[in-house]
């Protein structure tokens, strides 16, 4: 079957359309939001915080447009990007690192080290079956979007931290405190999510995704934890990685869903039921959301992961690092 992380963002990119403008979270935090075009593969939100010093940016997005949005932005403001932070190594969140350094060769990126893990796993054989399917399919676009994916993977060092984020503390970045946080085996083995205490402004990356939790590489428990942890910050906005920014009480409707759906699938109930009530829970997140695509993507995170095989979640949920 091909590489889980391609398949289930296919259908998300199908799914979902449109480009949609620069939002302001706070004053002076801009959020660039992810676009899905339909047969192409995501870009997660991008956050945008204007400091003392220039600008620090959570997550670079994967395609060139929408990195290209980033670097407008920067121009535009006559601010020079002084920091990344890369929630995860998946590439729609860290694809953009190499146009970013081209451009301000001074950055420094902000990030845990599971990408080097990824690189050498789950990044390898995905590479390994993009090089399949450009065999296979004869379609130009298609082909061409999966050389895209081999470019950006190709960049290797090029999307690495320059400075590690191996704990959870608060960090000067760019001029600003920001607290820097590090949760191990949740949606990946190297999770960063951030609080700007100035806004009250939280970043969590993929630790919030719509229109359903995106589970292809996740420890499906320590996520759940981590959501709890979320939990008792006192933000005002939380952005997610993929979705509109949310105020604390949805983000307490997606934690509750959340949990109910591994509840769900950890019981005797049938698929349906489980996908039932991720829709019913989550439902005042869901309203933009195709209903078709929500019920398969669920079901097939339930098949895959949540009632996958028990290796590969024990794998991913690894408590010793
Ligand atoms: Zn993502």
């Amino acid at each position: 079957m091909r590489n889980v992380l391609l398949t289930s963002f296919a259908l998300l990119a199908s799914a979902q359309a449109g480009a949609v403008d620069t939002t302001s979270v706070a004053p002076g935090v801009d959020l660039i939001p992810g676009t899905f075009v339909p047969g192409r593969q995501p870009d997660g939100n991008s956050l945008i915080f204007r400091t003392a010093d220039g600008l620090v940016v959570f997550d670079s997005g994967r395609h060139a447009e929408h990195t290209q949005r980033i670097l407008d932005y920067a121009r535009d403001a006559k601010l020079p990007i002084k920091a990344v932070i890369n929630s995860h190594w998946h590439l729609d969140h860290v694809g953009g690192n190499p146009r970013i350094r081209a451009a301000y060769p001074e950055v420094r990126v902000y990030a845990s080290v599971a990408i080097d893990e990824a690189m050498g796993g789950f990044l390898a054989n995905y590479r390994k079956q993009l090089t399949e399917a450009i065999a296979q399919d004869t379609d130009e676009k298609t082909t061409q979007a999966y050389r895209d994916e081999i470019a950006i993977i190709d960049t290797g060092r090029a999307l690495y931290p320059d400075e590690v984020i191996d704990k959870s503390s608060t960090r000067h970045i760019a001029g600003r405190a920001f607290g820097v946080h590090l949760q191990t085996h949740a949606v990946t083995a190297g999770d960063v999510w951030i609080y700007d205490p100035a806004t009250r402004t939280l970043a969590a990356g993929d630790l919030v995704t719509l229109p359903v939790p995106l589970f292809d590489t996740a420890c499906p428990a320590r996520w759940k934890s981590a959501l709890a942890d979320l939990e008792r910050v006192p933000f005002t906005t939380l952005v997610p990685g993929h979705g509109a920014p949310m105020p604390c009480a949805q983000f307490g409707i997606y934690h509750r869903a959340y949990a109910n759906l591994l509840d769900c699938a950890a019981s005797s109930k049938d698929k349906s039921a489980c996908i039932d009530g991720w829709i019913a829970n989550a439902e005042p997140l869901l309203i933009h959301a195709n209903p078709g695509f929500v019920r398969t993507l669920a079901g097939y995170y339930i098949d895959n992961v949540l009632r996958g095989p028990k290796a590969k979640i024990d794998k991913l949920c690894n408590a010793n690092t």
